[in-house]
């Protein structure tokens, strides 16, 4: 997606060999026009799946699986990270290894909200080593759901989450792909 690769070239900020920074557009200040392309972007390319549902994880991925929902006119769900005052038997939980805060976190969705009958595309803002994507795949086959596919901003391919997810049979999307951010430098996959 050229939009995105501009967008990464021109504001993202390389920290170290492994985390590409984003915040003036994606993690804490949001460009709304950018987020509506992404979302056109993925129903594009999960054309014709009979999607009901959208599901994230707080805070990062909810602006792009927002748009991606209001496109496709179904709901959209982000997994909180933080136990709210819940019965346990009245929602998923799974534990996700957070990358970037380098700690455990139980996430929840209320199971109000995700049935057997759905067809639930995963959305999140970056791809490391997958933790995430998998955590949120688990939780909805939980439910007895339907993974119908996996929805990435910016995949960081040097990281092994794509393969995995792929070895596992995930229908991965990723509209931008990071080869490589050694010498402070972003370099994308050729395409
Ligand atoms: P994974 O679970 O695939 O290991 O890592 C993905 C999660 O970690 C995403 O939800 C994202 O919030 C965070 N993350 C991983 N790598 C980066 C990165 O390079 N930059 C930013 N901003 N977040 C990242």
């Amino acid at each position: 997606m050229k939009l995105l690769k501009d967008k990464v070239m021109a504001e993202g900020i390389v920290l170290g060999d492994q985390v590409l920074k984003v915040d003036s557009f994606l993690n804490h200040q949001m460009d709304p026009n950018l987020m509506k392309e992404i979302g056109r972007e993925f129903v594009q390319r999960f054309e014709g799946q009979k999607i009901t549902k959208i599901l994230t994880i707080e805070s990062s991925g909810i602006a792009p699986a927002i748009m991606t929902a209001l496109e496709l006119n179904v709901p959209m769900i982000f997994a909180r990270k933080n136990k709210s005052l819940t019965l346990k038997n009245d929602i998923f939980v799974e534990k996700v290894y957070s990358f970037t805060k380098r700690e455990t976190n139980e996430i929840t969705v209320s199971k109000k909200f995700m049935h057997s009958n759905d067809n639930v595309l995963i959305i999140d803002d970056f791809l490391a080593n997958g933790e995430a994507a998998f955590g949120l795949a688990r939780i909805v086959q939980q439910s007895g759901a339907n993974v119908v596919g996996i929805g990435i901003v910016i995949e960081k391919s040097f990281q092994p989450g794509a393969k995995l997810l792929q070895e596992a049979g995930f229908k991965l999307e990723s509209l931008v792909k990071i080869a490589s951010l050694e010498n402070n430098t972003v370099t994308f996959v050729e395409e």
